[in-house]
C-alpha cells in the first residue's frame, strides 16, 4: 500500500429531517451568504426549509450559479461577499453551487488576480484565508459535499479548470436523501453515472497490494449497479435514494483514494468536451471512459479482469477475455442507465474535438495522464477519436 494522510474534517449529517440542525451548525451571528442555482429549490420546498431553519440569521441571497459554473458569476458572488462583510457562505445545490461556492471562498481574500486560481491550480490550505461554508446537499453524484476540490468554467476561453485545498472541505454538509424525489431522470442518471465513474478513477489502474481499497471500492460499485437503475425509476423510495447518495459521497470523499494509484484521465478528457460541447459532465465521462479502457487496455487488463469477475460475475479462459467483457458489461451498465456512449450522438460537430483537446493539453503543459503518466498526447488523441 501507498503511505497516506487521511484528513476529512466536513460533519456529515445524513438522513430524513436534518435541516432541522442548520441554525445550530451555522456559527452564531454569522452573515450568511445563501447561495443556489437556476431556482429548483424554489420548487421543491428546499429554499423554504432553509429559510425555516436560519431565522434571526442575517442573509444575503445569490442564485444563477448555473450547471458548470462560470468563473464570470462567481466573481459577482466574489463582489458581494466583500462587500457584505459575509462571514459564512451556505451552499443549497448539486455539485455545481457547492463547487462554485467553494471558488467564492477562496478567491474572497485571495490576493492576485483570481483567474490564477484556475489557470495556475492555487493550493488553498490557510483556514484563517478562506470564508467558511456549508452546504445542503439537492443532488447526489460529485461527492463535492465530502471533499475539498471544485471544478470551474471559465466562459470567455471555454476553458473548465479545477480547484481545491484542504482549507476547502465544507464545514458541514447536509444530507436528506429524500431531496432526490423532485430531481429530473437525467439528472437522476448522472448522478449515479458520474459517483460510478468516480471510483472507476481511483480503482481501475493496476493491480496492488491494498485489498481493503479494493474491496470498497468494489462495493460501491456493485451497489451503483444494483441499485442505479431502480433508483432512477423510483427516487421516492427511501431505501434506494438514502443508498445511492451514500455511494455518491463514499465515491469521492478522499477514502477511497488512499493508498492506491489513481487515474483522473477521463474526467481530464471530460470536462474538455463539457467545456466545448456543454454535454453534461457525466454523459461525457459515458462517452470518454469505455474508450479508454480500450485504448489503455494493456496497462489496465489485469485490473479490467478482476473488476468484470468481481462486479459482473463475467468468465473467460485468459485475462484478456475477461478484461474485454467488463468494457462490454460497462457499457451495457452506461446504456441502461440512459447514457449514449458514442460522441456523435451528441453533436455532428465531433470531428474537430481530438486535435482540439490535445492542443489545449500541450498549451497547459499537460504532457501525460494516467495512473502511470503513459497516457501521452497521442493517446489521448485516439482515446477521444475512438469516442466518436
Ligand atoms: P448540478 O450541475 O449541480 O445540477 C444539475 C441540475 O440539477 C441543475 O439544473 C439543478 O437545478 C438541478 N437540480 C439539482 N438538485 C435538484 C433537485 N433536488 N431537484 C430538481 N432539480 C435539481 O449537477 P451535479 O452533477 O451535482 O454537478 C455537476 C458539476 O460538478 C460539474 O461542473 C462537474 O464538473 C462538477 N464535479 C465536481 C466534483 C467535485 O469533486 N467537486 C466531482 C465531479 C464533478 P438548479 O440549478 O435550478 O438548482
Ligand atoms: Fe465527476
Amino acid at each position: 500500500m501507498l503511505n497516506f494522510e487521511l484528513y476529512n474534517p466536513t460533519n456529515y449529517i445524513f438522513g430524513k429531517g436534518q435541516i432541522e440542525k442548520l441554525s445550530k451548525l451555522v456559527p452564531k451571528n454569522a452573515k450568511i451568504l445563501l447561495a443556489y442555482g437556476g431556482g429548483s429549490i424554489f420548487k421543491n420546498g428546499i429554499h423554504e426549509q432553509v429559510i425555516k431553519n436560519l431565522q434571526g440569521f442575517d442573509i444575503i441571497e445569490f442564485g444563477g450559479i448555473e450547471p458548470n459554473p462560470r468563473f464570470e458569476t462567481l466573481m459577482t458572488a466574489v463582489e458581494i461577499v466583500r462587500k457584505e462583510k459575509i462571514t459564512f457562505i451556505l451552499a443549497v445545490g448539486g455539485g455545481s453551487v457547492i463547487d462554485g461556492v467553494k471558488f467564492i471562498s477562496g478567491a474572497t481574500n485571495f490576493e492576485g488576480n483570481p483567474i490564477d486560481i484556475l489557470k495556475n491550480k492555487v493550493l488553498f490550505t490557510d483556514l484563517s484565508k478562506v470564508i467558511s461554508f456549508g452546504t445542503v446537499l439537492t443532488l447526489p453524484a460529485t461527492g463535492s459535499e465530502m471533499n475539498s476540490g471544485a471544478v470551474v468554467t471559465i466562459e470567455a476561453t471555454q476553458e473548465k479548470l479545477v480547484l481545491g485545498g484542504s482549507a476547502l472541505f465544507p464545514k458541514f454538509s447536509i444530507c436528506d436523501p429524500t431531496v432526490i424525489a423532485s430531481l429530473p431522470k437525467r439528472q437522476l442518471e448522472n448522478g449515479v453515472v458520474d459517483a460510478f465513474t468516480h471510483v472507476m478513477e481511483q480503482y481501475l489502474t493496476y493491480p496492488h497490494d491494498a485489498i481493503l481499497q479494493d474491496r470498497i471500492a468494489e462495493s460501491i460499485l456493485q451497489t451503483l449497479v444494483e441499485i442505479g437503475p431502480n433508483v432512477v425509476e423510483n427516487p421516492t423510495d427511501y431505501k434506494l435514494a438514502s443508498n445511492f447518495m451514500w455511494c455518491a459521497t463514499m465515491a469521492l470523499n478522499g477514502l477511497i483514494q488512499k493508498g492506491v494509484p489513481s487515474d483522473w484521465a477521463t474526467h481530464m478528457i471530460g470536462h474538455e468536451l463539457t467545456a466545448l460541447y456543454e454535454i453534461d459532465h457525466a454523459r461525457t465521462l459515458a462517452v470518454i471512459a469505455p474508450s479508454l479502457y480500450k485504448v489503455m487496455f494493456e496497462t489496465k487488463k489485469d485490473k479490467l479482469a478482476q473488476y468484470g469477475e468481481r462486479i459482473f460475475n463475467v468468465s473467460g479462459d485468459s485475462i484478456e477475455e475477461k478484461a474485454e467483457k467488463a468494457i462490454e458489461k460497462t457499457i451495457e451498465f452506461l446504456h441502461k442507465m440512459g447514457m449514449q456512449t458514442k460522441l456523435s450522438e451528441y453533436t455532428e460537430d465531433y470531428k474537430k474535438s481530438a486535435d482540439f483537446i490535445v492542443n489545449r493539453f500541450e498549451t497547459r503543459g499537460w504532457k501525460a495522464l494516467g495512473e502511470k503518466q503513459n497516457i501521452t498526447l497521442q493517446r489521448v488523441k485516439e482515446i477521444v477519436e475512438g469516442s466518436y
